[in-house]
Parts: C-alpha cells; sequence; structure tokens
C-alpha cells in the first residue's frame, strides 16, 4: 500500500509547526549561504517528493517544478538520477516566495527522518548528517520545540503506517547512519518522540540509552559564536568578490 492524497492532505493540515518559536534558524545558516536558507537552496539541498506527494502538491500549487540540474554539475545530474529513481527531484521559487501551506514534507521535516532502530521501532527525530557543516539546528537540537516532535511523530507515523515504501526508505537511512556513525565512532544524537533525547552507541549493534542533550556535538562555523563570526567574515568576502 501506498500514502494517497487523503494522507498528504492531513499531513499537510496537522504538520505546521516551525522547529522553534523563538529562533528562526534561517538567521544563522543565511549569512553562510549569501543570504538563503540553507534548506531552501536547491545548490544546497535538493527537495523530493514521493510519487503521491507529487500529485497532491502539483493539484495544489505552481509553488513546484520538476528540477532539472545544470548538465555540466556532475554531482547534482548523479543525486538527481538518484533521487528520481524513487521520487521526484524538484524545485520551488525560492525562499522569497515561500507558500507555507504549500511545503512538501521534506521542507516541512528538514533537517530530520524518522528514526527506526534495527528492528524497525520509530523511537524518535534522526538529521541528515550531512548538513552537518551547513544547518545550524543540528548543532543545537536543545532549540527543538515539543510542537514541532509532537506533528513530525504524527505525520511520519501515519507515512510509514500506509506506506511500505517510506517504511523501508528510513529504515535504510537509519541502517546508513548507524554504519556512518560507527565508522565515525560517534554517537548518533536522537530526539525522541516526546522531546527528550536518546543516543545510538556506535559498534553496538544499535543500541539506544537515554542522553543529554549536553552530549551532542557541535559541528563546522557552528561550534563556537568566535568560529561563526570568522566564517561569517569568510564568506561574506567570497560572495563580495563574486559579486
Ligand atoms: S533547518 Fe537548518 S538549513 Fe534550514 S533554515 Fe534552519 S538552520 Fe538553516
Ligand atoms: S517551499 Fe519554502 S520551505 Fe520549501 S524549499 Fe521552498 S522556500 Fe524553502
Amino acid at each position: 500500500m501506498t500514502a494517497r492524497k487523503k494522507h498528504f492532505e492531513t499531513i499537510y493540515r496537522n504538520f505546521n509547526a516551525s522547529i522553534s518559536e523563538k529562533y528562526d534558524c534561517g538567521q544563522f545558516c543565511a549569512p553562510l549561504n549569501n543570504g538563503d536558507p540553507v534548506c531552501c537552496d536547491v545548490e544546497n539541498a535538493i527537495p523530493a517528493a514521493s510519487p503521491p506527494e507529487w500529485k497532491v502538491i502539483k493539484k495544489r500549487t505552481n509553488l513546484w517544478k520538476k528540477y532539472k540540474p545544470d548538465p555540466d554539475d556532475k554531482h547534482a545530474v548523479a543525486e538527481v538520477k538518484d533521487i528520481n529513481e524513487t521520487c521526484v527531484a524538484c524545485v520551488c521559487k525560492g525562499a522569497a516566495k515561500c507558500e507555507r501551506d504549500n511545503r512538501l514534507m521534506a521542507c516541512r521535516s528538514f533537517p530530520f527522518f524518522p528514526y527506526l532502530t534495527k528492528e524497525g521501532e520509530f523511537i524518535g527525530l534522526g538529521y541528515y548528517w550531512i548538513f552537518e557543516d551547513r544547518c545550524w539546528v543540528i548543532s543545537n537540537l536543545q532549540i527543538v520545540e515539543h510542537a514541532f516532535v509532537k506533528e513530525f511523530v504524527d505525520a511520519y507515523q501515519m507515512l510509514i503506517d500506509v506506506d511500505e515504501g517510506e517504511y523501508e526508505a528510513f529504515l535504510e537511512q537509519s541502517a546508513q547512519m548507524r554504519r556512518i556513525f560507527s565508522r565515525r565512532n560517534e554517537i548518533i544524537p536522537i530526539i525522541d518522540r516526546e522531546g527528550g533525547y536518546l543516543k545510538v552507541l556506535p559498534k553496538s549493534g544499535g543500541k539506544v540509552e537515554v542522553a543529554d542533550v549536553n552530549e551532542f556535538s557541535k559541528f563546522g562555523p557552528f561550534v563556537s559564536d568566535k568560529a561563526y563570526k570568522k566564517e561569517v567574515k569568510r564568506m561574506e568576502k567570497i560572495f563580495a568578490e563574486i559579486d
């Protein structure tokens, strides 16, 4: 069985909470990305819709179109090819023209995906680790608010309950995260379904323990205020040269 129109309509209606009401996280990542929030810039993150979600969103709005990367950009071409094997790689009209009600699930949930244990239990929110150096939220999981966690969990529980393909995809994504973090010999930080914190131990077969948020790492320019300011200056200089 796959998710259908009614499931996405329900999800779009009920999954609207921001990651944080207190912090506009885009204010932290955008200065490092020439003013655009990283997750709203297709050069950084290519949104993907499952085939049923694509059908639903195309009927609601003309905000989205299929993404066709520059043929010379081999990395993007390969990524789009990979996405299009099961989903639709797409692009919106940009942050200035965002339609909040017509954001994809990918927008509503970024940078998180549902983390599933080896046994297939959906225990909480894992993050897309390739954005560790660009997404401020990943280095600041303590700001993620309960309302967001609840809506995220309700939305993805419904999706994986009705759609075997989505379930399998997140099972594999979680397994891949365990493999990579075991190689790195680092814990996987998880926000649990109630907004608390868990850690998956490396090289442990996926053993999960309760965590303190202070155990979670910070990355790249987000390791300290000093590092962040230095990186903003460096990037401003680069963008000025490009302009
Ligand atoms: S979720 Fe991450 S990448 Fe997206 S706007 Fe917030 S900090 Fe930036
Ligand atoms: S629809 Fe809005 S939230 Fe989603 S990528 Fe576009 S600008 Fe960002």
